[in-house]
């Protein structure tokens, strides 16, 4: 079987399976007083301290959720501290779902109000067009790091000191990014960022919003006072001990994969356009080491990954999340792709375990079904 769907899930490092199993087993509620407590919450402050260091910030910024939809809930949800003077939140048309639809709900049951920033046909967030939707009434932007169908590295530096120019709060999506590329908050300019801990080598049950000491977060869930109080609820102590333990790994083991990464991407793009009218969206601009997206006109991206599937190869049709919802992808779309080429998508997310055999082997199959 050939894996090629890590934008998906990462395969975890055996660090964060080792780590999550040894806090499932010395077990105990961080919250406590008594000695198996202390050392749950021992274990507790050491991931955030990990995820902290990683990220550039302080451990104290550091809150855990159970996702990185969570943490863009979070994210997003709090634009309503701002109301009524700052309503409007400006979300990049090709964030994920996560961002797309916290910001819909905000505007739904929060009487927060939706504009939308551009995407230019290369795959990056039109900046000019930001600048002019900038107001004293904006209390959020949101722009992806990086684009999670088609690998796209966002223009982030520029959209938070856009924001920041008009006194709005700048949120960034880093779920494909940390562990992957340098992400560090303050370099980036963030209020809020999110990041989730099975795209990044950890396990599945944990994510973390970076929050900026001085911004007061709304509580998205409540209850006791975990998580400097917006995020009630005992942590998965063995999720959030693995990504304590990957973000850790990544990125001391970053530079080198991305080399390698890269190159694998590189070597599958060009054995896939041997084949005729393929379109690789976002190739013009700066990707994330591991993303490859694929458009091969008129056919169907997903009966396409079913395909492959059969063949021994994993590898999807867009966001993993999205499978099986009518219509071509909103992230191609928003980049004026046409629909005959946009359903025809196809993505390959790589890791340092894949080969250079195995992008062979994919090209093969790819050619045969085409
Ligand atoms: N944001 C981006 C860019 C993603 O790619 C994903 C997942 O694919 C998410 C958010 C959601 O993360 P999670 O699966 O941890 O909820």
């Amino acid at each position: 079987m050939i894996y090629a769907d890590c934008a998906a899930q990462r395969p975890p490092y055996k660090e964060a399976a080792d780590a999550a199993v040894y806090a499932m087993q010395s077990f105990g509620n961080p919250s406590g007083l008594h000695s198996v407590s202390s050392s749950a919450a021992r274990l507790l402050f050491d991931a955030r301290r990990r995820t902290a260091a990683a990220l550039g910030a302080q451990p104290s910024e550091i809150i855990f959720t159970a996702s990185g939809t969570e943490a863009d809930n979070l994210a997003v949800f709090n634009a309503a501290e701002r109301l009524p003077e700052r309503k409007r939140l400006l979300i990049f048309a090709a964030e994920h779902k996560a961002v797309l639809n916290s910001a819909l709900n905000a505007e739904k049951y929060l009487g927060c109000r939706v504009e939308y920033i551009p995407c230019l046909p290369d795959g990056t967030a039109d900046m000019c067009a930001l600048e002019k939707m900038l107001g004293p009434d904006a209390a959020l932007v949101s722009l992806m790091h990086a684009n999670n169908e088609t690998g796209v590295i966002q223009p982030v530096r520029e959209a938070a000191r856009l924001a920041h120019s008009c006194g709005a709060l700048f949120h960034t999506d880093a779920v494909q990014t940390a562990g992957h590329i340098p992400v560090n908050v303050k370099e980036l300019g963030c209020d809020l960022l999110s990041v989730s801990a099975h795209k990044l080598g950890g396990i599945p049950g944990a994510g973390a919003l970076c929050c900026r000491a001085n911004i007061k977060l709304l509580p998205l869930i409540a209850g006791g006072g975990q998580e400097r109080g917006v995020r009630a609820g005992t942590e998965a102590l063995p999720a959030i001990c693995a990504m304590g333990a990957a973000i850790e790994k990544s990125c001391a083991e970053m530079e080198r994969d991305a080399e390698y990464v890269s190159g694998l991407r590189d070597l599958l793009q060009m054995l896939l356009s041997e084949n005729e009218g393929v379109i690789f969206p976002g190739a013009d601009a700066e990707r994330v080491p591991g993303t490859l997206c694929a458009c091969f006109p008129n056919q169907d991206g997903e009966r396409l990954a079913l395909m492959l599937d059969r063949a021994g190869i994993c590898a999807s049709s867009g966001a993993a999340c999205t499978t099986g919802e009518p219509g071509a992808s909103h992230v191609l779309e928003a980049m004026g792709l046409p629909q005959n080429v946009s359903r025809g998508a196809l993505r390959f997310s790589l890791c340092e375990r894949n080969t250079a055999e195995e992008m062979h082997i994919i090209a093969e199959r790819v050619k045969e079904l085409i």
